[in-house]
Order: structure tokens, then sequence, then C-alpha cells
């Protein structure tokens, strides 16, 4: 199960890693249609350029066809087409021939990673620029150089997927995931891929709760979704993760929404110490992505973050480096389980209580083992351990903490303390 999944997520990183996606423009609508024959009810909407939301506005859209640069003797270099990260995002056309010393004032680099090409935007102040390795900058001689972008900024729209799985109440679990980077794998790609799957699978389960699951372009997206939907999303989400940078397999990492203590953090948390107890716990002060929109000031939603190796926090960050090398298929199927379990825990978890007086007697109802086998007194003592802590206040993720086992590992237990009459649910 896990080799296919795995796999199956690192296919999809595969097919879309080569497309230019920015905050704007056809390459993120062709990703959107390519995690569409995944998830056929995702809606796609289009925020036109100019729209007011909140503090900010939509910006024009930018779509790039081609960008290189030419030496003094005739050599192509930062080829767009070799890598589209070799252009500045959001790069205004040029084609013009430039001095050396001109130039060097549009090119980017990283003197401490030579051999890698960094990644960098600019959506709000009109530039144009190229990012290049320190290695190759180093060489440049003298002389002319013919700079070409062939690049549009008009005005047309910002484009996101949506997709609302009906549950049996209207309380909301949110997954939100940006996709606006161009070849670049674990920051972002693996987000999208791994909520892609998530979405398949809740698709096929029949689910308590409601999910609204968004793929948008990072800050601005965030931005003019909330500006759209935050009374109904004020309403109706219990919980909700920001998916991102879930694909390297090296760290687990979670961020907590600003509350710190909502359902959805106590159900990562719950998770991660069980599953990978080695986790990196970082502070709501070091946020960096949509969780900052969700958790920002009027908005506040309960919203935290559960990664691999956290955005800014791997050398490979916003470079060439972060591709296809640095995300594996264990990587994102270990991101994947992580958050599916927390799924699991936020869809289980309800409040119960013992309707017995006094320890019951499990015999006579069959839930004694007859035969006394090495964890029999495990099972037992789980049986009373739920028993005595349902006392129609705590919850089950509160019960599963402090009888320390996994609540996805409870079902069983729960259901025949219910089928039993010796427990029942307080609320639904
Ligand atoms: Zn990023």
């Amino acid at each position: 199960m896990m080799n296919k999944l795995g796999d199956e997520m690192y296919a999809l990183c595969r097919e879309l890693f080569p497309i230019c996606r920015s905050i704007t423009g056809d390459d993120f609508r062709q990703s959107l249609a390519i995690l569409k024959t995944h998830i056929p009810n995702m809606k796609v909407f289009e925020v036109p350029s100019g729209t007011k939301c909140f503090d900010w506005e939509v910006p024009r859209e930018w779509n790039i066809r081609n960008a290189y640069i030419i030496d003094p003797d005739g050599n192509k270099f930062c080829d767009f087409k070799k890598s589209n990260i070799h252009v500045v995002g959001y790069s205004i056309p040029v084609k013009n021939t430039v001095s050396l010393d001109e130039l060097q004032e549009h090119l980017y680099s990283l003197p401490e990673q030579p051999e890698a090409i960094p990644y960098i935007t600019s959506y709000y102040k009109e530039r144009w620029g190229f990012c290049i390795t320190h290695r190759n900058r180093a060489r440049l001689k003298q002389g002319e150089y013919k700079v070409v972008i062939d690049s549009e900024l008009k005005e047309g729209s910002l484009t996101y997927g949506e997709l609302i799985i009906p549950g049996q109440t209207s309380q909301e679990v949110f997954l939100s995931t940006y996709f606006c980077h161009p070849s670049m794998a674990n920051d972002n790609l693996s987000g999208p891929v791994v909520t892609t799957f998530l979405a398949k699978w809740l698709s096929y389960r029949k689910n308590r709760f409601t999910y609204r699951i968004i793929f948008i372009p990072e800050t601005i997206g965030s931005i003019a979704y909330l500006s759209k939907n935050l009374s109904e999303m004020k309403r109706n989400i219990i919980a909700g993760f920001n998916v991102s940078c879930i694909g390297d397999d090296r760290s687990y990492s979670y961020l907590p929404s600003r509350q710190g203590n909502t359902l959805a953090d106590r159900a990562a948390l719950h998770v991660l110490k069980h599953m990978h107890p080695e986790y990196t716990a970082y502070s709501f002060l070091e946020r960096g992505s949509d969780e900052r929109q969700y958790c920002s000031p009027g908005v506040d939603l309960p919203v935290c973050s559960v990664m691999r190796t956290k955005y800014g926090c791997y050398p490979e960050y916003h470079t060439s480096l972060d591709n296809l090398n640095l995300v594996t298929p264990a990587g994102l199927y270990g991101g994947y389980e992580v958050l599916r379990r927390s799924i699991e825990c936020i869809e289980l978890n309800k409040t119960l209580r013992a309707t017995v007086s006094c320890e019951p007697q499990l015999g006579k109802r069959g839930l004694y083992p007859t035969i006394s086998m090495k964890n029999s007194y495990v099972q037992v003592w789980d049986m009373m351990n739920l028993l005595a802590y349902s006392d129609g206040s705590y919850d089950l993720l509160k019960v599963a903490e402090i009888i320390d086992t996994p609540l996805w590992e409870m079902s069983e237990t729960i259901n025949n303390l219910k089928s039993e009459g010796l427990l029942e649910i307080v609320n639904k």
C-alpha cells in the first residue's frame, strides 16, 4: 500500500514539476486541470485583477513563453526552456542589449550555494531579472549581452480550485494548500499532491464532517479566498490544516495555530507523538506561509501546519536544489499518513459517557478474553481506562492522551462497549 500510494503521489509531482506556475496565469490553470483528473468535483474560480481583498488587490495576470540571455560569444544561457526558475517570477517583458555591468543589476545568485539557481519573484514591484548559479555568474566576461524575456502582464484573473466534500454535518474541516511556485518540489508541489490524495481518500469515505479543500496561490490566494468566504468559514470550520513542505524524508514538523490548542492542533500533536515522536515543534512566531492569513486579526481560524521539513529550514529551500531528488515516494507517503491520521482523529473525536455504575462484569458480556494471552490484560485495562475517563466531559482525544493510546486504535474497544450499552455518546 505504502509503495503504491507513495509512487502515485511521486508520479503526480513529476508530471507537475516542469510547469511554470506563478500566483496567476495559464500554467496555474493547467496545473489545476491536472489535479482535476484526480478530483473531478473540484471547481475552478477566477478572481479578476484589481479585485479588492481586505487590504490587498489581485494583481495583473502574468504569463511567460520564453526567456534567455545571449553572451558576447553567441552562447545562450539562463534559458527558461531548460529551467523555468532562471527568470524572476513576474518579470516584465524585455528585449534589449546591455553591458555586463547593467546585466549584473538584474542577476540573482547565491555565493554560499554556488551550484544552485535561486528562486526569486517580484509580484508587486515591476522589474525584470534572471537567476543564475553563482559559478556561472562568476565566469561572465565584459561585453554586450542580449536579454529576452517574452512575458506578458495583463488585466486577467487569479485562479484557484475548491473542492467541497459534504459530510453528515455542516461543520467543516479545512485543508488549504498552495501551488504557485514553478519547478520546486518540497516547497511547494508536495502540498497540493498530498492534499489531492487526501481528497481522493475523503471522497470515498462516509464522513462525519464536511471538507473544504482549496488549491490556491500563496498569500494573495488565501487573502482573496478569505475575503470571499470568511463569514461562512468562521461559522463552520472546526479544524484546519495548511499543507505545505510535506514531501521530503527528513523531519516531521508542526507549527501551531495562533490559539494553539484547537482541535486541529490537538489531533496533529496526538498523531505526531505516537507516529513520529522525534518531530520538531515550531512556535507560532515562526510562521511564514498561509497560516499567517488563517490566523490573522479578525480571521483567527483553528488552522495549524503539519510538515516534513519546514520552509526556510533546509538548504535547498527556494533554489533549484528543491527538486525531484529531495522529494521521495516515502517522504510524500509519510506526510500523507500523518494528515490522514489527524483527520481520522477529528472524525472519531466524540465525548462519551459510561452508563454503568461501578466496574462492569465483562465476562458475562463476552468482552473479557476467555483465554489469557500476553495482551489480554492490556485489552481489559484499555476498556477499563476508557470507561474510567468517559465521564461526559472529556472528549476522546483527551481520553486517548491520558491513557496514552492512539485514538485510531481505540475504535474497536469503543464500538464493543457501545454495543454492550456500557458507553453512550454525549455529543453527535
Ligand atoms: Zn515558498
